[in-house]
């Protein structure tokens, strides 16, 4: 067995064995493969795919890359949720504490941006001192005694992951059902859940781009948390326009400070609550996903979310007084507006160029090594549905260099449209997954 013919046969359309993927993953991590040769894999995978037992024998051997946590000393079902990743999408930031605070422990690690994509770890790493390079033992003592823990990977869970995720960032090899699942569940399964809620974003700033796409996504993913013993549930949710107001790190930390003080940010919210509800019922403190997001208003409306999300923040080493007063954050030297040349109603802003715009900013990366600036990115004055005269600032692009600003704000203008019909909004929740198969959802007014 070697490499070459490992490569070859995933090229030529081949189904991997368990040995030869043991092989070229352990290879990886020793250093006997080297990461031209996981890109050439990465990219046969990607236009290959792999069926459906070879993806869960994937997932397997990138999660036994590692080790695998034992929660089960830490009472209650263990509930995580995870995204396929957006542009915007800050829910984890709001979800997790508030999840926390309804009873349910929340055993969460994340990834970085990837892609256009943001990443919760970049998100939560803007706040001063959070760390999230927790090793096992202070991962288990967070969980324990605030029943949330919000970390990245460290080199002990899904190490292979760590490692192919930050590759397939900078080799457009992220569009992919195997190897997002096999990434995204090798991580939910070492980090000791008991059930998973999936949120797989569809549209413009989604990595699956069509419903059937995301549906076929989703069912992958629950089919291989079912071969787990994982009760998962997914949903099918619209990433066709940024998710909220913000986009980049510390002003996403922001506008989720904002909600979790009770702030309704329509679409964010909507999001937020589903989840969230699914992951309380989940958990067995709802007897129904409506009555888990009841649960969670509640906990947002006394406060005890956000009480847990400083708790949280001050335990895993955060300054909390930056989210207790995000005035006294540090500001981007430079920032742009940009406005609406013309009278209509927004019929859509392109997620995917706003998610290019930011990393254009510095707020995500176009190389592995890339460091992100915490204070850039983009606020909307405006969202898809409103309406515009000519002047109405649409945008404000902050950033520390005035040419890179320049630049962002010419594409960013071009990523609205706006129409002079009044513009429909799509759907935000298209649909639920489960073992069954898919279902529609009418959120509860
Ligand atoms: N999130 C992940 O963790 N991995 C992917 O491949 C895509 C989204």
């Amino acid at each position: 067995m070697n490499s070459r013919e490992i490569i070859r046969k995933k090229r030529d359309g081949g189904t991997l064995t368990r040995e030869e993927m043991e092989f070229f993953l352990k290879g990886y991590l020793d250093g006997a493969v080297a990461d031209y040769q996981m890109s050439a894999f990465l990219m046969a995978v990607c236009f290959r795919g792999m069926g459906d037992e070879e993806t869960t024998v994937f997932t397997d051997v990138m999660l036994r890359s590692g080790k695998i946590v034992d929660l089960s000393g830490i009472s209650g079902t263990k509930v995580d949720k995870h995204s396929t990743g957006g542009v915007g999408d800050k829910v984890s930031l709001i979800l997790a504490p508030t999840v926390a605070a309804c009873g349910v422990p929340v055993p969460m690690v994340s990834g970085r941006g990837l892609g256009h994509t943001g990443g919760t770890l970049d998100k939560l790493e803007s706040i001063p001192g959070f760390r999230t390079d927790l090793t096992l033992d202070e991962y288990r003592s967070v969980i324990a005694e605030t029943g949330l823990v919000l970390a990245g990977q460290t080199s002990e869970i899904a190490p292979a992951d760590k490692r192919m995720y930050a590759l397939r960032d900078v080799t457009a090899t992220v569009e992919s059902v195997p190897l997002i699942a096999g990434s995204i569940m090798s991580k939910k399964l070492a980090e000791g859940i008991d059930a998973l809620v999936l949120d797989v974003k569809t549209g413009r700033g989604a990595f699956m781009r069509t419903e059937e796409e995301a549906i076929a996504l989703a069912r992958t993913l629950i089919a291989v948390g079912k071969k787990f013993g994982k009760r998962s549930l997914g949903f099918v949710t619209d990433m066709n326009q940024p998710l909220g107001y913000a986009v980049g790190n510390w002003l996403e930390v922001v506008e989720c400070i904002d909600c979790l003080q009770g702030r309704d940010v329509p679409d964010l919210m909507e999001v937020t609550l589903v989840l969230g509800g699914a992951m309380v019922f989940l958990g067995k403190k709802a007897k129904s996903i409506e009555e888990g997001m009841a649960m969670c208003r509640e906990r947002i409306a006394d406060g005890s979310a956000w009480k847990k999300f400083r708790e949280n923040i001050r335990r895993q080493g955060g300054d909390a007084s930056f989210v207790e007063n995000p005035g006294k954050y540090p500001k981007s030297k430079c920032q742009l507006q940009i406005k609406s040349s013309s009278t209509g109603d927004i019929d859509s802003i392109d997620a995917l160029e706003i998610g290019f715009v930011s990393i254009m900013l510095g707020a995500g990366r176009l190389a592995v090594d890339d460091r992100v600036d915490p204070k850039a990115g983009i606020l909307f004055h405006k969202k898809v549905g409103d309406s515009v005269s000519p002047g109405d600032a649409l945008a404000t692009l902050y950033g520390d260099d005035q040419t890179r600003l320049e630049g962002a704000s010419r594409r960013a203008q071009k990523a609205f449209n706006i129409a002079t019909e009044p513009s429909v909004l799509p759907p935000l929740i298209h649909s639920m997954v489960d073992e069954r198969g898919v279902h529609p959802w009418r959120s509860p007014v």
